[in-house]
């Protein structure tokens, strides 16, 4: 009850003062009394834009995959608005310690996690609070206000909610509107969690905000989430460990803002927490990426999430209510504001030396490798404003990525050097540097992500400056098809290649591929090398049109031949060149999955390899005749117990015995390697058997020692495995868990060799590194007629691991 008065205090004098209507008066319910659609946002941002055109921009960023706004609201004093872009202007030249900024920055992000859902419903309040009675506080501040990073995810939990909620609203939290279920609202369209996607920017919302975000690079970031409905608020400061590049202010700032923060919860009897649970390292968060770009960066945390509704029963027997909820984001989110405004003098010196030139060990990063991948990084590189240029002539020593110490590298025109030396200096460390320091506490995302590994690069990291030339435009206008030639031959061995081959194929091109490496007109090509010949596609219209064009919008350089008479392997009309047949592939969906990995495949083939894949939901699976599909995907999950009954599994397997083939991931092989036929294994580890007698709390710290959160290990490959086509003998793989299978008879494409199971970057505990040891990571098995592939490690881990997609791409295509 004293938080409802507290809220009516708030809301109602502003109706007197102000003409311009309170989200309340405009929605036409008191907020907090219904969840408001995204349309009815988009619409009261417009209406206030509209309102204070002189103090207010409003801009749509983009679009989502859903075709939803995304918003950002730009508001300050009248005079400020006029100078908008000077003052941007003037504060970006503090990046090169110039500039005479005296205006904040302050950038308020809501409602990343859709089902998260009161940060919304919050930011109306706030940015008609701050145009009304707390508007003294933009003299020196421009706000910028995203209502909403997630539209699609949040209408997903809103909609479901008005669907099924009680009238009056029930707040018994065994009702139905408490229980989301598997398709849940936290995630965009793809199922992706759009709050670990700041540096990878593998989907539509992050890439189109960063653009914004890298035209502003606020002082101070502010993230609203929800946790668990018990938990009291969480507000900065953030808990250890943190990124040994966060400054002493940044650790400082994060503490004042906190302690006003607290000043106003005090008042209010209301409950927090600070220091713990949140920590800033991994930098692909909405706190640590704009800490890593000089800002204060923070996540802020309310009880609540897709559980609580419009007002649910606590663990203590308290009523939580949306109400509430919006009052603690609204206190935050203007007490943030209202301390950068007491600082605005501090912010700006800070964020100048902040971004002044540092001392970090390793001046240059040096990149060789496939071209594709290159291009792949470099193309992630421009998103994030970071400088590169090519190298020039030249053998440069420093630590070797590829053998983990000291080593050299010749570095040519074709190598990508990434000097350390620039304005993203420190983003560029924590993206790029082999190994982060990690303080003594234990984070729970990964502790490892150094790019080189993930895009499979050849690299150094050199403690002196490399110099390097500016790049020149990519000219080839791959222009090689000449008309009627015998084949056409082209390399395979990145995700670029993959998605060219996806092409020809919706196209209906029929494609080859060699099992064996063979040498024609001088040149020597890989096993998984693509062969497309006229007389298989005699019958396709404008065959060399398609081809043409299909090559020059991937960049693809393709190898014209008279013959299929090769000097040496096997010719093109050998057993050992294999048709690529069009596949119809299947994916499982629905509980047994999680719902981040389920997604992480239907982005992969919808926006990455652009192929059609068919979602079979686990309710209607037993009823699906799978003699359609040519390919069926179970991705890792939880659920597998129950939904791999011995019905189903007969089911599978007999589909496979016919000649189907089974990608099974994580999660589904612990099932499935309980059946016989299945000769995948678990390995036997002996298990410790004395009893603990550590205190409580020691025990708690011990824990750590079966504990990989995600880490790098080098893998061996045997290349010989279609499923391993286009690899060298070594994959850097990225572990997220100590699961441990034995090798497979003959189908052991990619494995940890004895001795490699300490990371090369990361953090593995003792326990967790003996059982991984000698394990498998990617195999094949055949049975009957058909295929079995095991995935233990996820390659398509957040979509950001771009070297192992291709393991994916082979599964598809390669393994017969
Ligand atoms: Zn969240």
């Amino acid at each position: 009850m004293k938080t409802k008065l507290h809220f009516l205090l708030l809301v109602l004098p502003y109706i007197v003062l102000a003409q311009l209507k309170s989200p309340s008066e405009f929605l036409g319910y008191e907020l907090g009394t219904q969840f408001t659609r995204h349309h009815q946002v988009v619409d009261y941002y417009e209406y206030l834009a509209q309102s204070e055109p002189q103090r207010m921009k409003l801009m749509e960023y983009g679009k989502t995959n859903e075709r939803r706004s995304l918003l950002l609201a730009t508001i300050s004093s009248k005079s400020n608005m006029e100078n908008l872009e000077q003052i941007r202007a003037e504060h970006l030249k503090g990046m090169n310690g110039e500039g005479t900024s005296n205006k904040a920055i302050v950038w308020l992000s809501y409602n990343v996690h859709g089902n998260e859902s009161v940060s919304t419903e919050a930011s109306m309040q706030t940015i008609y609070d701050l145009l009304t009675i707390k508007s003294d506080y933009l003299e020196d501040i421009v706000v910028l206000i995203d209502p909403c990073i997630n539209p699609d995810g949040r209408d997903r939990y809103v909609n479901w909610y008005n669907q099924y909620k009680n009238t009056p609203h029930q707040v018994d939290p065994n009702s139905k509107e408490h229980h989301e279920g598997w398709w849940s609202g936290r995630s965009n369209h793809y199922m992706f969690d759009l709050n670990r996607d700041w540096a990878w920017l593998t989907q539509v919302e992050s890439q189109q905000r960063l653009v914004q975000f890298n035209k502003w690079l606020p002082h101070v970031h502010v993230d609203f989430h929800e946790q668990g409905v018990d938990n009291p608020y969480y507000f900065a400061p953030a808990a250890e460990p943190f990124h040994e590049v966060v400054t002493d202010f940044q650790r400082e700032f994060q503490r004042t803002i906190g302690k006003n923060h607290a000043k106003y919860f005090d008042e209010n009897g209301w409950f927090y927490f600070t220091k713990e649970v949140f920590d800033l390292l991994y930098p692909s968060y909405g706190d640590t990426y704009p800490t890593y770009n000089g800002g204060v960066g923070m996540t802020y945390e309310q009880g609540g999430s897709g559980q609580a509704g419009l007002g649910i029963i606590t663990a203590i027997g308290d009523t939580l209510t949306l109400k509430d909820r919006i009052l603690h984001h609204h206190t935050t989110g203007l007490s943030t504001i209202e301390v950068a405004s007491k600082n605005i003098t501090k912010l700006n010196d800070e964020f100048k030396n902040f971004y002044a030139e540092k001392d970090y060990t390793y001046k240059s990063y040096i990149l060789n490798g496939n071209p594709d991948k290159l291009e792949a990084l470099t193309k992630l590189l421009d998103q994030h404003e970071i400088m590169y240029n090519a190298g020039e002539d030249a053998t440069i020593k420093g630590y070797s990525y590829n053998t983990a110490k000291t080593g050299s590298l010749k570095s040519s025109k074709n190598s990508i050097v990434i000097p350390s030396n620039q304005p993203k200096s420190t983003l560029v460390k924590v993206l790029f540097e082999p190994i982060a320091k990690l303080s003594d506490s234990v984070t729970y995302d990964i502790t490892a992500w150094s790019l080189p590994y993930a895009y499979g690069l050849d690299a150094l990291a050199s403690e002196n400056t490399v110099k390097g030339t500016r790049i020149t435009q990519d000219t080839n206008d791959y222009r090689s098809i000449t008309p009627n030639s015998y084949a056409y031959l082209t390399d395979w061995n990145s995700m670029k290649d993959a998605r060219f081959l996806a092409e020809l194929l919706r196209k209906n091109i029929r494609v080859r591929f060699t099992h064996k490496p063979f040498t024609l007109d001088g040149i020597a090509y890989e096993r998984g090398t693509l062969i497309i010949t006229k007389s298989d596609n005699k019958n396709i219209k404008d065959f060399n049109g398609i081809l043409k064009n299909a090559a020059i919008s991937h960049k693809k350089e393709i190898t014209a031949t008279n013959t299929g008479f090769v000097e040496s392997g096997k010719d093109f009309g050998s057993s050992y060149v294999d048709v690529i047949q069009n596949l119809n592939i299947a994916v499982l969906s629905g509980k047994p999955t999680s719902t981040l990995r389920f997604g992480e495949i239907w982005n992969f083939f919808e926006q990455q390899l652009n192929y059609p894949v068919a979602i079979l939901d686990e309710e209607y699976f037993h009823k699906v005749d799978l003699s359609r599909y040519d390919v069926l995907i179970l991705p890792d999950g939880r659920g597998y117990n129950s939904f791999l009954n011995k019905h189903i599994k007969e089911k599978i397997k007999d589909w496979v015995k016919d000649g189907g083939k089974l990608i099974a991931m994580a999660g589904a092989i612990d099932k499935l390697s309980s059946d016989k036929e299945f000769t995948i294994k678990e390995k036997e580890t002996k298990k410790d058997t004395t009893i603990n007698l550590e205190s409580f709390e020691v025990s708690e710290r011990e824990q750590i020692k079966s504990a990989i959160t995600g880490a790098i290990f080098k893998a061996s490959v045997d290349n010989t495995n279609p499923l391993a086509y286009g690899y060298s003998d070594t994959y850097f793989t990225l572990k997220l868990g100590d699961r441990s299978y034995n090798y497979l008879e003959n189908g052991s494409a990619v494995y940890l060799s004895e001795g490699a199971n300490e990371p090369v970057s990361g953090f593995a505990g003792s326990d967790a590194k003996n059982k991984i040891a000698e394990t498998l990571i990617y195999g094949t098995q055949q049975l009957g007629k058909g295929q079995v592939i095991y995935m233990i490690d996820n390659p398509l881990f957040r979509g950001f691991w771009e070297n192992g997609k291709l393991f994916f791409a082979n599964a598809l295509f390669m393994v017969h």
